[in-house]
């Protein structure tokens, strides 16, 4: 039992650690999957965002290019100048309109240069055919690096950082490339080499110790980053959200698995546990005929034997499983002990009788029946062999009990009334009853020889016993004092210590080769009913 307790404690245990870490756990890491998950759509939206800025940086300066180019004025004629200068004040990402003529800037929007300016060299051209060259010095910028975009035979002049122009979250860096990996501009200091492993389309991910969203579209990719640490933040938001979920499951769980390692702790469970290892055995006290010493059967006796080893006596746990119900396989486990150890001395020997004590929900319901019944099927057992033991407490439902116990004594089986005595049962009472044989208790049978006034009680039931012509059997004999009184008044057998405590099954077969030899075989079974 210790080594049951012990394997349910330590499973419990377990199971509650498990059961308290693993929503923990898992509440953890769905919070850290949705910070980053957050985090990383934040950076893509940026991205995005960065996108459409740069889309529209783009096609706001074409726009003005196109419109410029496709005027019909003379070249760097004031009516040219001026409406390059409309245009550099109505397009916002425009800073400047420049004219050329065989690869020299003849005109701007500031009016007629004279400076020898070259076009400058192009960087790439766009999808829809403006050439790009990136971060030139013109001398109108007074040493800001600007975009330049051309076409046909003008070009404008563009601050880079309208491309990137974009609000950024704290510490989230952009970079602006072109579909090409050149970089257009960038903001909030980002790291360009970095920026530009992860050029590809609508991608987001973790790289060591920075997380990065990536999108293109309109002839650009925008890379936004930041710190991968940057997801503490989110992760204390979603850990306040989830932990508490967390801590209610974990605590719900270990509550469980408490209750239940109780409950699998409880004197029930442990009888519930030996019943389904069945760990019932059965012992046999020899029952003697008191006028000759011969033995004539045996009672079973239910022992249970705990894993260990050793056996607890069953005033310690039958009085629970009669309370739980747990009896009824408690008698089927002792039929069935009874088949397997006496089947074959019941069979060469029919004048020997094994009694079997039957509970009160057994008597009342009287499935037992139909239970010894079927265990003897296929067996040389005589129904007339099995006895059967009913304690006062079955004849509560009187009804019900003269039924069954009539019902068994049709199908061969003698009935004694177990303890008699220590009830309520009065002779009128007992007159009903379709039982073979009284049990008198041990207690008055240790009143014999006393001289007390329950010794006359114990006389009395003898008495009483005889009229209503049942057997007597004396239980708990210790003295030969009793055996001799109980001889004397009639009593046919007894049961006790003088002859014999329960023995092991072999140790009864045993008992009974000696006895024979000292005292001759049983005789023929007499059926103790006179009539029914
Ligand atoms: P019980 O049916 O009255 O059984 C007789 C009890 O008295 C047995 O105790 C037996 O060992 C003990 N006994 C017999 N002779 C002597 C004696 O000379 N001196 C003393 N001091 N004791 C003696 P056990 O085996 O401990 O059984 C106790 C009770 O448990 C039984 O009382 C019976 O009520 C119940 N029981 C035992 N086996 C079963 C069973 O298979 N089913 C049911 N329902 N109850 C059982
Ligand atoms: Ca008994
Ligand atoms: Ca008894």
């Amino acid at each position: 039992m210790q080594a049951r307790r012990y394997r349910v404690i330590t499973l419990g245990i377990v199971l509650a650690v498990v059961g308290a870490v693993a929503p923990l756990a898992v509440m953890a890491y769905a919070s850290w999957q949705i910070a980053i998950g957050k985090e990383l759509s934040g950076l893509q939206r940026q991205a995005e965002d960065a996108v459409e800025r740069a889309s529209f940086t783009f096609s706001d300066a074409r726009a003005a290019l196109a419109e410029v180019d496709a005027a019909n004025v003379t070249p760097c004629s004031p009516q040219h100048i001026a409406l390059m200068r409309v245009l550099t004040i109505n397009t916002v990402s425009v800073e400047e309109i420049g004219y050329f003529e065989d690869g020299k800037l003849r005109c701007t929007s500031w009016g007629v240069t004279e400076a020898d300016i070259a076009k400058p060299r192009v960087d790439y051209t766009t999808a829809d055919g403006v050439e790009v060259s990136l971060r030139i010095l013109p001398i109108v910028s007074r040493g800001k690096h600007m975009t330049a975009l051309h076409l046909g035979n003008h070009n404008v002049l563009v601050t880079p950082s309208r491309f990137v122009d974009v609000e950024l979250g704290r510490g989230i860096s952009l970079a602006l490339f072109n579909n090409s990996g050149l970089l257009i501009d960038g903001s909030n200091d980002p790291d360009i080499s970095f920026a530009r492993q992860h050029i590809d389309n609508k991608v987001t991910g973790i790289d060591g110790e920075r997380m990065f969203a990536s999108v293109s579209g309109g002839g650009v990719v925008a890379v936004t980053s930041e710190q991968t640490s940057m997801v503490y933040g989110q992760l204390r938001r979603e850990l306040t959200l989830f932990l508490p979920v967390g801590l209610f499951i974990a605590a719900f769980i270990v509550a469980v698995v408490v209750v239940f390692s109780r409950g699998k702790l409880s004197p029930r469970a442990e009888l519930e546990f030996a019943i389904h290892r069945r760990q019932f055995i059965v012992h046999y006290q020899p029952i003697i005929e008191l006028a000759t010493g011969v033995c004539v059967g045996a009672e079973a006796l239910v022992r249970w034997r705990q894993r260990d080893g050793s056996i607890v006596r069953p005033d310690l746990f039958i009085p629970l499983a009669e309370e739980t119900g747990l009896i009824m396989p408690i008698t089927d486990q002792v039929v069935e002990a009874v088949v397997k150890d006496m089947s074959a001395v019941l069979a060469s020997d029919r004048g020997l009788h094994i009694a079997i004590n039957l509970c009160a929900a057994d008597i009342k319901s009287g499935r037992f029946i139909d239970m010894i019944a079927e265990k003897l099927q296929n067996t040389d057992i005589h129904n007339e062999q099995i006895w059967l033991e009913a304690t006062e407490r079955g004849f509560m439902d009187v009804e019900a009990a003269r039924t069954n116990l009539e019902r068994a004594r049709k199908a061969g089986h003698s009935v004694a009334i177990d303890d008699f005595g220590t009830g309520y049962s009065s002779l009128q009472y007992l007159q009903g009853l379709p039982v073979d044989a009284l049990k008198i208790d041990k207690s008055f049978i240790d009143m014999i020889g006393r001289g007390t006034a329950t010794s006359s009680v114990t006389l009395h039931i003898i008495e009483m016993a005889q009229e209503l012509g049942l057997f007597a059997v004396a239980e708990g004999v210790e003295t030969e004092e009793q055996a001799a009184y109980l001889r004397e008044h009639g009593v046919s057998f007894g049961q006790g210590w003088l002859f014999s405590k329960a023995l092991a099954a072999q140790d009864f077969l045993d008992f009974r080769k000696t006895s024979i030899a000292k005292f001759g075989p049983a005789p023929a079974i007499i059926r103790l009913v006179k009539s029914i």
